[in-house]
């Protein structure tokens, strides 16, 4: 595996014209790598002829900076983790190679209602600067396809948006969400929990089921209502519940026949929890 910290020894290899004729996987990440990043990487490698991962723990993305200083960072550990997993670039740049001019006055993006629901409206500005990383990311790179987990449904979303307002040519892939055993859905914050919490965080994917399981039954604000009293009796405190259509994501009050998308974040000491289900 070949690392570049630097954007311009990156974009000197990859227009080379050997380079040039291969198609680029692009695996973006915060790194403290897991399972779930390495199933993106998996498809990856399988669709494509150059895997590249980047490292990159964007401040711009942050709304807290507790969250932010809390993020856990492993640089070595990953890379070793990228190179078992057969990646075959690594960038990883550090804050001034992203950001040359700092970070205030960025750009910003017409990402509409997407950024007025769920994780936009609980995260103000969180989706700009997921979209000014990528942004620069996607210049940098250009890849052929850009892998992405569906464990971040609504990131997916501004991210095609983002696409189509750069005129970029790179498709999007969404990779389904890896789970531990238990049901957890894998996260580099859920290191974070006690092993108390830890015990306690699966409640939030077995509520997302049961509501799946409930639907031919009960309406949706009702199935709400229990889950989030019974989340909460275990100590687990929900921000949003949201059920929308897949497609769209417009917010919806009750089950209907088409694709739709549940999605929950919630806390869990002191640690905010992000899962959907597709019905
Ligand atoms: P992160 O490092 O958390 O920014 O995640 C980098 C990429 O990995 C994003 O596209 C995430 O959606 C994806 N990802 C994170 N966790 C999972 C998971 N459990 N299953 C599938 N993809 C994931």
């Amino acid at each position: 595996m070949i690392i570049f910290k630097k954007k311009e020894d990156l974009q000197k290899y990859l227009s080379t014209d050997e380079q040039k004729q291969q198609k680029i996987g692009f695996v973006p990440t915060m790194g403290a790598l897991h399972a779930g990043h390495l199933s993106l990487i998996e498809r990856a490698r399988r669709e494509t002829d150059v895997v590249l991962c980047s490292i990159f723990v964007n401040p711009t993305q942050f709304n807290q900076a507790e969250d932010l200083e809390k993020y856990p960072v492993q640089v070595e550990k990953d890379i070793e983790y990228l190179i078992e997993a057969g990646a075959d670039i690594l960038f990883l740049p550090g804050v001034e190679e992203i950001y040359p001019q700092g970070m205030k006055n960025l750009e910003t993006y017409a990402f509409g209602y997407l950024e007025e629901i769920g994780e936009g409206k609980h995260r103000p500005g969180h989706f700009q600067g997921v979209g000014q990383v990528l942004a620069r990311l996607l210049k940098i790179v250009d890849p052929d396809k850009m892998y992405m987990g569906q464990k971040d449904y609504q990131q997916i979303l501004i991210t095609r948006k983002l696409i189509e307002l750069l005129h970029s040519r790179t498709e999007i892939v969404a990779v389904p969400i890896k789970r531990e055993k238990d049901g957890l859905a894998m996260s580099s914050r859920n290191a974070r929990l006690s092993q108390k919490g830890r015990k306690k965080a699966p409640a939030i994917y077995r509520s997302l089921k049961k509501i799946e399981a409930e639907r031919a039954t009960h309406s949706f604000p009702e199935c709400a209502e229990e889950v989030i009293s019974s989340l909460e009796k275990e100590g687990i405190e929900v921000e949003y519940l949201l059920l929308a259509d897949a497609g769209t994501l417009l917010p919806e009050t009750d089950f209907e026949a088409h694709p739709q998308v549940v999605l929950i974040a919630a806390w869990l000491d002191g640690v905010r929890l992000i899962d959907n289900v597709l019905l």
